[in-house]
C-alpha cells in the first residue's frame, strides 16, 4: 500500500534534487564549483531571479527563455528535474519508508547525473563516482548491521568485486575506465538486493546497449568503430534490477527454457 503523502514528498524532493542535479551535470565536467557562482543566463550572464529558480515551474513561467535577454532556455532542465522526481517517487515506492531508502535515493540521483555526463561528453567523472564508493557503504553498511543480517554487506561486496572483474575484462576489449569504476558502486548496490538482482542488472545492461547500438548502427546513426557511452545502459539495466529482478529473471529463465 503506497503512503502518498511520503510520494508526494519524495516528488518535490527529487525536483529540488533535479535542479541541483542539472548544476552538477553542467559544472562537474568543466571543473567548476558547484556553489559560485549561483544560476545565471549562460547568454547575457544576468543572474536567475529566486522565483524563476523553482524547478520545471520557474522554466514554464517564463516559457523556456532568460527574462533577460529572451535566449532560449533548454527543455533538457525542466525535463531533468521531472525525471529525477519520477525515479525518486518509483524508488520510494519500491523500497517504502525504509532505512535503505536514502541509499537507493542517492544511486537514483547519482545515476540521473551520471547519464547525462555520459551522453554529453562520454565520461563518468571520478569526482562523483569514487565518493560513491563510501556513501553507499556508509547508507547500507549500517542498514545490515542493525538488522542483523550481514549477508547482505557480504554479497554486496562480493558483487562489487565481481562485476569490476567483469568490466576490467572487457576493458581489455575497449570498455571505457570510467564503466570500469562504475560496475564496482553498482554491484554493491545489486548485491546488497540479492544474486538475482546483479544477474539481471548486468545481464540488462549489456542487452540495452546491444540493442540501442544495434539499432544506431541500423539506422547509420553510429558505425562498428563509434564510441557509444556505456554508462546510461549499465544504468539502466542496474534501475531495471532494483525494481523488477524477480520478474525479469523468470523471464529469462523462461526463454533458458521453455516451458513445454
Ligand atoms: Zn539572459
Amino acid at each position: 500500500m503506497p503512503d502518498y503523502f511520503l510520494l508526494c514528498v519524495t516528488a518535490l524532493l527529487g525536483l529540488a534534487v533535479g535542479s541541483f542535479l542539472n548544476v552538477v551535470i553542467h559544472r562537474v565536467p568543466r571543473d567548476e564549483s558547484l556553489v559560485h557562482p549561483g544560476s545565471h543566463c549562460p547568454q547575457c550572464g544576468n543572474p536567475v531571479r529566486a522565483r524563476h529558480n523553482v524547478p520545471v515551474f520557474g522554466w514554464l513561467m517564463l516559457r523556456g527563455r532568460c527574462a533577460d535577454c529572451g535566449n532560449r532556455i533548454s527543455a533538457r532542465y525542466p525535463l531533468v528535474e521531472a525525471g529525477t522526481a519520477a525515479l525518486f517517487v518509483a524508488v520510494t515506492a519500491r523500497f517504502g519508508f525504509s532505512w535503505e531508502l536514502p541509499a537507493y535515493l542517492y544511486l537514483a540521483a547519482v545515476a540521473v547525473a551520471l547519464t547525462m555526463i555520459d551522453l554529453d561528453v562520454m565520461r563518468l567523472p571520478d569526482k562523483i563516482v569514487l565518493p560513491s564508493y563510501g556513501v553507499a557503504v556508509a547508507l547500507l553498511a549500517p542498514v545490515s548491521i542493525a538488522a542483523g543480517d550481514p549477508g547482505a554487506l557480504l554479497r554486496g561486496a562480493l558483487a562489487a568485486v565481481l562485476l569490476y572483474a567483469l568490466y576490467l575484462v572487457l576493458a581489455t576489449f575497449g570498455m571505457g575506465g570510467g564503466d570500469v569504476k562504475l560496475a564496482p558502486l553498482l554491484g554493491f548496490y545489486l548485491g546488497w538486493l540479492g544474486w538475482s538482482a546483479v544477474a539481471v542488472g548486468a545481464f540488462a545492461g549489456f542487452l540495452l546497449g546491444g540493442l540501442v547500438g544495434g539499432v544506431l548502427m541500423a539506422l547509420k546513426l553510429a558505425s562498428r568503430k563509434s564510441r557509444i557511452p556505456f554508462g546510461p545502459y549499465m544504468l539502466a539495466g542496474a534501475f531495471l534490477a532494483v525494481f523488477a529482478a524477480a520478474p525479469v529473471a523468470g523471464w529469462y529463465t523462461n526463454l533458458l527454457v521453455p516451458i513445454a
